[in-house]
């Protein structure tokens, strides 16, 4: 047991230990009591009748108390237990007292015999006491050592040599009997340390192993409900992962589709004028790399503008698209196809063995299409003018080659249409047209020739307009009005843009200040060069300043293809123009394609979705997802839409399901006069709706 031991395991301990001790009391009591009568018996017949009767008589009176004792500690255990046991060892040490003075009376009896019987009998007890008391080791001490030291007493007191050696006996066997009580109290301590310390164990094993079941029930409950919801959790990411993929596949699919319509005829499904110009200029390296020439054919439907608005645009539509399929048929696999916009078509053939290969193509193809068409039960008569323009003589780029090739198309269709024409450098008119167009614009500018005109853009919800796109105008004294899609490029060209550029910005500047226009914009085109000049930045910051408008009113709209070109340059300008509080639109979006990493870099705040999307909307799903996916991507970029070209209520209400808001169209209204715009911004909703019809 060691020092820390609590002292309640203590007295169990004890317990346990002197346990024996009380049990063997009736024995070691008996033997006692047996022991004083046949003392008795023995000196009954002697002088020492009388002390003997006395102590005989305490001897058994003790033993009986002490049997008394130990019976009621292990029945009735009314007391501690340390009580029980001091008054035991009292009782034992009495009894061996009295033991010793019996001893030392005998001393002198005459009878040796009797003296040496009655030793002998109490060595017996003594030895045999070693099982009865040893479990306690005060209580065999208290019982033996008084009776020894008397014997040896005794026996030192006789003093003879023999009774000297038996003193010294006497005092060995002391020893070896007491060392003996001490081993068996050693032996059963131990045993009943040994005996708790199992029992302590299997307790704390048991508490153990309880312990560790209802640990391994909560482990198990707590497993259970982890893998209910593992299972709804992965549930849950499944259905999360398909809808997502259906969402990425959508998104693959519109951009697919984008990637198409960049370079793809939406109408006919051929190479537009983007792949075209890519393919010529693969055509032109490996016709130079083998010495071999190729022609282009520039070729435009006779009298198709009529068809187109007398039959209608449907009728038209489907005119093309038999045009393209017969000239499928017509053309050798390798030839290309595609269409330039509205009614023109251009041919690449490579690898010419001479010119005249060209010339029989394009025979074949003005007859294949003067073969009268059936379209919606209509008979449809047209013609083809085709001008042909070959490398590496009439030019050795794209561009060239394409407009050479154009000017002699339109020598064919001013000689009555219906022929071929190859270009003809020395005579080209078209050239000198457009010189003397150049040297017109030189001057259009100080004879005051341009003026613009604004197309109303509108809220569709509300009928309240937006803002207004200025576009401009050139009324020639010599040749009369000039479309944009003429003189823009031609502008362009001359490097005349930057200068009519910046009049349209102060007379858009100068007119909202002269009408006192508020919270409507007016957007102004511009174009690729423009945005390459930063100092057209200072100069719209300091017209915006010097007419005191509200910079937000002012919007400019940039193409596509400008992005590509050179981002950071463009990024740059753009930047700088959002600084000084202009909103910038991107035009003609769906037309090119533009990558949305690009967009989201940009200061863009619009995205103009082009008219060719929009048109006849309603009658194809494709259009529908692309400008579905143009909206969604626009609207998580920040940006808004403005649904351009929109012409019918069809067409409108697809946009409106899509919740666009803004549109501009011929529906709404075509572009006005400066005069009008007064009067249509006081019209109300109806009156609006009127208007355009008028
Ligand atoms: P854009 O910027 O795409 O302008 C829209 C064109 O679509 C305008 O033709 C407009 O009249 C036309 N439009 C509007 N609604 C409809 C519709 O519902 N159906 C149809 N079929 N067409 C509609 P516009 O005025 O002939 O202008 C042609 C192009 O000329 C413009 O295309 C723009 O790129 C360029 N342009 C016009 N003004 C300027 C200018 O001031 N500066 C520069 N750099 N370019 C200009
Ligand atoms: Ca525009
Ligand atoms: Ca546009």
């Amino acid at each position: 047991m060691s020092e820390n031991t609590p002292p309640q395991i203590k007295d169990l301990l004890l317990e346990k230990e002197v346990q024996p001790l009380f049990k063997a009391t009736l024995s070691g009591g008996m033997a006692n009591i047996f022991g004083a009568l046949l003392i008795y018996t023995l000196l009954s017949s002697t002088d020492h009748k009388v002390e003997a009767l006395w102590i005989s008589g305490t001897i058994i009176l003790f033993s009986l108390v002490r049997i008394v004792v130990a019976n009621d500690y292990q029945t009735r255990n009314a007391f501690q237990l340390r009580e029980y046991l001091y008054t035991h060892l009292l009782l034992t040490l009495t009894i061996g007292l009295t033991w010793a003075v019996y001893i030392y009376i005998l001393h002198k009896p005459e009878d040796a015999a009797i003296r040496n019987i009655a030793y002998l009998m109490n060595f017996g007890m003594i030895a045999g006491s070693i099982t009865t008391l040893s479990t306690y080791r005060p209580a065999y001490l208290s019982y033996s050592l008084p009776q020894l030291a008397a014997i040896f007493v005794v026996f030192v007191m006789i003093g003879t040599p023999t009774s000297y050696l038996v003193a010294f006996a006497v005092l060995l066997s002391t020893t070896f009997m007491i060392s003996a009580s001490f081993n068996i109290n050693r032996i059963h301590k131990n045993e009943v340390q040994l005996t708790y310390n199992n029992e302590l164990l299997i307790t704390n094993l048991n508490s153990e192993i309880g312990h560790r079941e209802s640990v391994q029930r909560e482990l198990e409950a707590s497993k259970r409900d982890l893998e209910v919801k593992v299972k709804e959790r992965t549930k849950d990411l499944v259905e999360t992962n398909t809808s997502l993929e259906r969402v990425i596949e959508k998104k693959e699919m519109a951009e697919q589709s984008l990637q198409y319509l960049a370079y793809h005829d939406e109408l006919t499904g051929l190479p537009n004028r983007n792949l075209l110009v890519d393919r010529v200029g693969q055509a032109i390296k490996s016709s130079s790399r083998d010495k071999q020439q190729l022609a282009i054919l520039f070729l435009d439907l006779d009298r198709f503008k009529n068809i187109n608005d007398s039959l209608g645009h449907s009728v038209g539509d489907r005119l093309l698209q038999e045009v393209s399929s017969r000239l499928f048929k017509t053309l050798r696999e390798q030839d290309t196809i595609s269409r330039n916009g509205g009614d023109e078509f251009v041919i690449v053939l490579e690898r010419l063995k001479d010119t005249n290969e060209a010339v029989n193509v394009a025979k074949k193809i003005i007859n294949c299409l003067t073969e009268t068409f059936d379209i919606q039960s209509h008979k449809i008569h047209i013609g083809a003018s085709i001008g042909i323009s070959i490398y590496p003589t009439d030019g050795d780029s794209p561009l060239v080659l394409l407009r050479n090739a154009d000017t002699a198309m339109y020598r064919a269709k001013q000689a009555g249409g219906n022929q071929l024409q190859f270009y003809d450098q020395s005579m080209s008119s078209q050239l000198r047209d457009r010189l003397e167009l150049e040297s017109e614009l030189h001057n259009a500018l100080e004879n005051d020739e341009f003026y613009l005109v604004y197309q109303p853009q509108v809220n569709c919800i509300n009928n309240k307009t937006t803002g207004f796109e200025s576009l401009l105008r050139w009324n020639n004294n010599k040749y009369g009005q000039i479309g944009p899609d003429r003189f823009v490029p031609l502008l362009e060209e001359t490097g005349l843009i930057y200068a009519v550029g910046e009049w349209v910005v102060s007379e858009v500047a100068r007119f909202i200040r002269d009408h006192q226009i508020h919270d409507v914009t007016f957007s102004i085109n511009l174009s690729a060069l423009q945005c390459n000049n930063l100092a057209f930045v200072d100069y719209v910051e300091k017209v915006i300043n010097k007419a005191a408008i509200n910079p937000a009113q002012i919007e400019f709209e940039i193409t596509e293809t400008l992005l590509i070109k050179d981002f950071e340059k463009t990024n740059l300008f753009l930047t700088k123009m959002h600084s000084i509080g202009c909103t910038i639109a991107l035009d003609d979006f769906g037309t090119g394609y533009t990558s949305m990493t690009y967009l989201a870099r940009l200061p863009i705040d619009i995205i103009k979705i082009d008219k060719s999307l929009i048109r006849d909307i309603d009658k194809h799903e494709n259009l529908k997802s692309i400008v579905k996916a143009i909206v969604t991507m626009s609207t998580s970029l920040g940006m808004k839409n403005i649904f351009e070209g929109i012409e019918t209520n069809e067409e409108l209400s697809v946009i409106k399901k899509m919740s666009g808001y803004i549109i501009q169209g011929y529906l709404i209204s075509k572009p006005i006069a400066e005069e009008e715009v007064d009067d249509w911004l006081s019209l109300d909703v109806e009156e609006k709706l009127a208007y355009k019809k008028a």
